[in-house]
């Protein structure tokens, strides 16, 4: 049987009007700021009005290291949300805003799928509210002012071959990856190389999902540091004036932004760092908005639990003073059997074996969110060509481990096909297991919070570091940066920082190549590997298959 597409299923769907959506929940007509129908940014005094309200429990749901097989960690956060649903809890969907480079590159879109969507999914996957651009714009005027300042005269002494802001654009953009900017002579500025890194991946966009409030979001503006000066000593955004202007651009864009699920649950869709080379997680204001608005939020952070939930559960917890009640663990069996060996032009063929061999990958995730005390359900994101003999082998090895588990069907049924995972996930929380602790204490050295990371979550043998890595360690703890959280930029495909280890790699050693400060977003970025910051694009990207139709209705969106 041939399946709808999903831009196909969005498109049928029936949408209703975003105050509606609102009116389920308690929004008052002052909070919503409408953005055509069907999109909405919510206000910030909403917050403040319901600062006293009970927090709803929020369920992290998190994945095995991605595969080309496709696990659907989103179509899972969506579904369970329309499940809770159905089971006539409140339930509101917490995600992040799809970024330009994917969606033309290799996703499509990346609003869920199947009938587990978040709509108007064209919407979302394109210019959505204008966050991201936004945030683009943000970053570039602190580029455009800081090479005035040094055009003008350079006052405080920035050395410009020491500058480690870069320009941004939410592209997939290779060529821009290296630049060399202000040539042509004295009146076209002082020449420099500067660099690109896709929006997604920018201190800004870190900045946007971790503030508070509007004073929070300026006050972390002012604390970037753009670079050093001639003698060494960092330069940040606050001594040069900048933090203003830029929080003026950002204003808007810090609202959450209001959509619907094709069931009309309602979501929240805000902010979209990447979770390898950035926080992957949506808004704290967007995460706290929906847990003051429902009982129950279903949350997503990005790629495996080696990568989105370590970082939520290390750093964005730690910003929002909050706590997951239960954790989503989504594999497939399709992925499993990808981590087994099996390679993709071989996943129709039913391959027990190799898929149990591969549940080794979904088993190092389980124990890593064990070490952080929280409960957790398995889902089990089935897909059509699954064999049933698979799913009761996954079902058997859960099972066999005890390790809750529950199948979901939410890509082909909706809610209706996540109710078990559903009421599975409230049992967790009724349950109270929860002993959540941090890995790491912000006391701990840098080396040693990357070594924790790395040895638990990875399951590394050791880490190295770079001369230049151990050189900057010195000079940061100098600047008395030690005490931030650690964002580490690694592979998504790999436990491991070499993609090509799938499964459950052991007796590695993990390379941390660079560190970089993200003083504004309250963080130090720890590249390992050959992680990139700036993605290209493949050779056969979607965009050659998407197109717009004479009455403006989007093609290709997957
Ligand atoms: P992730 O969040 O893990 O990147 P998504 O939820 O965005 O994954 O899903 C990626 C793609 O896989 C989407 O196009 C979606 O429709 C598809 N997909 C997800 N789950 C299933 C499934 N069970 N059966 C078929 N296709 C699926």
């Amino acid at each position: 049987m041939k399946h709808k597409s999903d831009i196909e299923i969005a498109q049928e769907a029936v949408i209703k009007p975003i105050r509606e959506i609102a009116g389920q929940l308690d929004i008052l007509e002052d909070e919503i700021e409408q953005y055509g129908k069907y999109k909405a940014k919510l206000s910030l005094d909403l917050l403040k009005r319901k600062q006293d309200a009970p927090d709803g429990k929020i369920i992290l749901v998190t994945a095995i290291n991605p595969t080309p097989a496709g696990e659907g960690k989103s179509t899972v956060t969506v579904g369970l949300g329309q499940a809770l649903n159905l089971l006539g809890k409140k339930a509101v969907i917490a995600m992040r805003e799809p970024s330009l480079g994917p969606t033309m590159g290799i996703k499509g879109g990346a609003a869920g799928g199947g009938y587990s969507q978040v709509i108007p999914m064209e919407d979302i996957n394109l210019h959505f509210t204008g966050d991201l651009h936004a945030i683009t714009a943000a970053n570039n005027a602190l580029s455009a002012l800081l090479d005035n300042h040094i055009h003008q005269g350079n006052e405080k002494g920035i050395d410009p071959r020491r500058i480690t802001w870069k320009r941004v654009m939410d592209l997939n953009d290779r060529a821009l990856r290296n630049v060399i900017v202000g040539l042509g002579g004295p009146v076209n500025g002082t020449p420099r190389e500067d660099h690109f890194d896709i929006t997604v991946a920018s201190e800004i966009m870190a900045i946007l999902c971790l503030a508070s409030g509007l004073d929070d979001l300026k006050k972390r503006l002012a604390d970037i540091v753009v670079g050093f000066t001639y003698s060494k000593e960092p330069v940040t955004v606050g001594e040069l004036g900048f933090q203003g202007a830029l929080a003026l651009l950002l204003k808007d864009a810090l609202k959450p932004n209001l959509v619907q699920t094709l069931e009309h649950t309602p979501a929240i869709i805000h902010g979209g760092p990447f979770a390898n080379i950035a926080h992957g997680c949506n808004s704290l204001l967007g995460t706290k908005m929906a847990a003051k608005l429902g009982d129950y939020v279903v949350t997503e952070a990005g790629f495996g639990a080696d990568l989105g939930a370590e970082k939520f559960l290390h750093i964005k917890t730690r910003a929002g003073g909050f706590e997951p009640a239960a954790v989503v663990i989504v594999a497939t069996v399709r992925a499993l059997k990808m981590h087994g060996g099996v390679k993709k032009d071989q996943l129709q063929e039913p391959d027990k074996e190799a898929m149990l061999a591969g549940a080794s990958n979904l088993a190092k995730h389980i124990e890593s969110i064990q070490q952080f005390g929280l409960p957790y359900t398995v889902a089990i994101n089935r897909f059509t060509s699954d064999a049933d003999e698979e799913i009761e082998a996954l079902l058997d090895w859960c099972a066999a481990h005890s390790h809750p588990a529950a199948l979901s069907e939410v890509w082909e049924k909706g809610g209706a096909g996540g109710m078990e995972l559903a009421e599975k996930v409230i049992q967790t929380i009724a349950e109270n297991k929860n002993q959540f602790s941090h890995l790491y204490d912000l006391a701990d050295s840098i080396e040693a919070k990357v070594e924790k990371v790395a040895k638990t979550v990875y399951g590394a043998k050791a880490v190295e570091f770079s001369s230049k890595a151990k050189k900057q360690l010195k000079e940061y703890d100098g600047y008395g940066w030690s005490n931030l959280p650690v964002c580490m930029a690694k592979t998504q495909y790999s436990l491991s920082d070499q993609p090509e280890l799938i499964g459950r790699p052991e007796d590695f050693t993990l390379t941390i190549r660079e560190l970089k400060p993200s003083i504004g977003a309250g963080f130090i970025v720890c590249l390992t590997g050959d992680i990139m910051t700036m993605p290209g694009l493949p050779k056969k990207p979607a965009a050659l298959g998407m197109s717009v139709n004479a009455d403006g209705k989007a093609a290709g969106l997957f």
